[in-house]
């Protein structure tokens, strides 16, 4: 009998984005990008195009649970990435589950907000994230999510935002991607913040802008992950696709 390819799976647990900008289209394609397989616990239905979202319609937090656990009973899970979990009923569900898969790396995009400024998360989110910093391999927040986490103003400069990331270690993060995207300057620095050190991701700051940079790059960590890849490793291969995104869009052939 043959013996079965390996065939690493990205579980991802998100919202869908009916305009394709961002949530699980993006994750979806940028997993196969990776020649890693997804599969689903969808967290949330919204209607959005760009410039709006009109309808977010919450899954409820057992059900999210019930598909992450039919999704990981496939044996094929190599990593799980997590998107918009929308309620603190569903983080704490998610971390229910987490609970029970301490040996699987995690990358939680902690997203709050859209780029057209609703709210992407019920309630009191900082205190629903609490939980999830000892859950997860890596958190990914942008410098507004990441002030609001830490219930302070938007870092002005790297150092600001290092510091700041420490703050979710100490908080309980095992690891933290600060990403640079927001700030201002001729390079975009990321900062892999952990209790041993910090590590500089910079690249040059493109003038394209793009929906769902923040799925793809967390989706592009998880693949990395599970196919066996280290963390910095996984962040820089990541860093690479993101930025190959944003170049064809500002170039396109
Ligand atoms: N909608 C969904 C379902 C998302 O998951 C996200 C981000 O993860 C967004 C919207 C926000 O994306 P953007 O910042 O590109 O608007």
């Amino acid at each position: 009998m043959a013996l079965k390819e390996p065939d690493p799976h990205v579980l991802v647990v998100a919202g869908t984005d009916s305009s394709g900008g961002a949530g699980i289209a993006r994750d979806v394609e940028t997993l196969s990008a990776f020649g890693v397989r997804a599969c689903l616990a969808v967290t949330a239905v919204t209607a959005q195009t760009d410039q709006l979202v009109g309808w977010i319609e919450t899954m409820p937090a057992p059900l999210v649970e019930s598909q992450m656990r039919a999704a990981l009973a496939g044996g094929q899970v190599g990593a799980i990435k997590l998107g918009m979990l929308a309620s603190p009923e569903a983080v704490s569900a998610v971390c229910r589950v987490l609970r029970d898969q301490p040996d699987l790396p995690v990358i939680a995009d902690t997203v709050l907000v859209s780029s057209s400024g609703r709210r992407l998360m019920a309630g009191d989110a900082t205190s629903a994230y609490e939980l999830l910093y000892p859950l997860a391999t890596l958190l990914t927040p942008n410098l507004p999510e990441l002030a609001a986490l830490i219930g302070c103003d938007s870092a002005l400069d790297d150092n600001q935002a290092a510091l700041q990331a420490r703050q979710l270690i100490e908080r309980g993060a095992r690891a933290v991607l600060v990403k640079g995207g927001h700030a201002t300057g001729k390079e975009a620095v990321d900062q892999l913040v952990q209790p041993s050190g910090i590590s500089r991701h910079a690249a040059p700051r493109l003038k394209a802008s793009m929906r769902g940079t923040g799925c793809m790059l967390a989706s592009a960590i998880a693949a990395s992950l599970a196919l066996g890849r280290d963390l910095p490793t996984s962040v820089s291969q990541a860093k690479v696709y993101v930025l190959r995104q944003l170049d064809a869009r500002q170039n396109p052939m």
